[in-house]
């Protein structure tokens, strides 16, 4: 299925489709769930603009490659150009705030760090980012309060809480745009709270950023 930006109501958004980049490691609750070895220096990465598909009313996960984890995080888009941007400067680059999953191969992304080989293929596979639509960034006032959640067949499985990030939206936007040219239509991923684990076919998520958004969809093979 092709993909846009939309709004919440489902209306689509006049940005182009770009690269997301994301963030590893900002939640201390996810780091200790992994044994995760941190560093100082941030931990980012990109998935291309091909990983990304609609979250609704269902989305495809890879069959073949072993558990494909979920890892629910807030969606910034990005409206105008960010490069080398302070932190003073970012959140007027921010077109809205939505969810994504930043689905893993969390077997293929293992066998890739033993290796000591970049994970791209395990994080960044057609289908790898399903989003949902993106609430305009005026009517959210505290984005860094934002708090979200996933269920999986009626069962709580993520909590997430924005103050709770190691680094904050503006830091992270500024920092990314040190490195990377932050473009319209480019999406950034925040981090997964802890709770990540294996989707199967047929599960039944819903996933709410409140009081924003709720949303039901479907994995399917
Ligand atoms: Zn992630």
């Amino acid at each position: 299925m092709s993909y846009q930006h939309v709004d919440v109501q489902g209306n689509s958004i006049d940005l182009p489709v770009g690269k997301v980049v994301c963030i590893g490691q900002n939640y201390l609750d996810h780091i200790q769930e992994m044994n995760s070895k941190t560093a100082p220096e941030a931990l980012f990465f990109i998935k291309p603009a091909t990983a990304l598909v609609p979250m609704t009313p269902s989305f495809v996960i890879p069959s073949s490659q072993g558990a494909v984890h979920n890892e629910t995080e807030i969606a910034v888009l990005i409206k105008s150009p960010l490069k080398k941007a302070s932190v003073d400067d970012v959140f007027a680059a921010v077109w809205g705030y939505g969810l994504a999953l930043d689905l893993t191969l969390r077997e293929v992304q293992a066998h890739l760090k033993q290796l000591g080989r970049p994970w791209e293929i395990a994080k960044g596979f057609d289908g790898a980012c399903p989003v949902t639509g993106f609430v305009p960034a005026e009517l959210v006032t505290s984005p860094q309060q934002l708090q979200f959640a996933l269920s999986v067949n009626g069962q709580s499985r993520q909590q997430g809480d924005a103050r709770l990030m190691i680094r904050g939206i503006a830091q992270m936007l500024s920092e990314m745009s040190q490195h990377f040219t932050l473009l319209p239509g480019d999406m950034v991923l925040t981090g997964t709270p802890a709770g990540v684990g294996p989707l199967q076919d047929q599960d039944k998520l819903e996933l709410t950023l409140l009081p924003w958004l709720q949303v039901q969809t479907a994995v399917t093979i």
